[in-house]
């Protein structure tokens, strides 16, 4: 069994170090960066799983990078979830905007999370196959 590779943009280092530590705890292969332009390097060339990706980022945010994998179409079948600080209504319009298949708030729910990651990542695979073309 391949194990799944999941990227996640965040700048902020004590998130990312727990859903680091709660991801591999739990079997998948975590590559990380801080900045979207260096997660967009990223996310081309080892073309992960399913990018947790931060919105509030310096430089381009996470929403300009969703926007970005999903325009290319080398990454536009990865899956993006958004990792938003504010619950804020609109916030879940806004990440589907951008092209994420969905989002998460902070702070990361331990109990919940690779549940939610194991979704997406499930929601993801059965879409490509549905698109495949014949
Ligand atoms: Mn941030």
């Amino acid at each position: 069994m391949t194990r799944n590779r999941i990227l996640i943009i965040e700048d902020n280092l004590l998130n990312l170090e727990l859903a680091t530590d709660l991801l591999e705890a739990n079997g998948f292969v975590v590559s990380s960066a801080q900045t979207a332009e260096e997660g967009l390097r990223l996310a081309r060339e080892i073309l992960p799983d399913l990018v947790l990706m931060d919105f509030g980022l310096p430089g381009m945010d996470g929403l300009g990078a969703a926007k970005d994998l999903k325009a290319n179409p080398a990454t536009r079948h990865l899956a993006v979830v958004g990792l938003t600080a504010h619950a804020m209504k609109g916030d879940e319009e806004i990440a589907l905007n951008a092209g994420c298949d969905g989002y998460l708030t902070k702070p990361i729910d331990t109990r919940t999370f690779i549940g939610t990651i194991t979704h997406f990542i499930a929601s993801a695979d059965s879409r490509q196959t549905i698109n495949k073309p014949l």
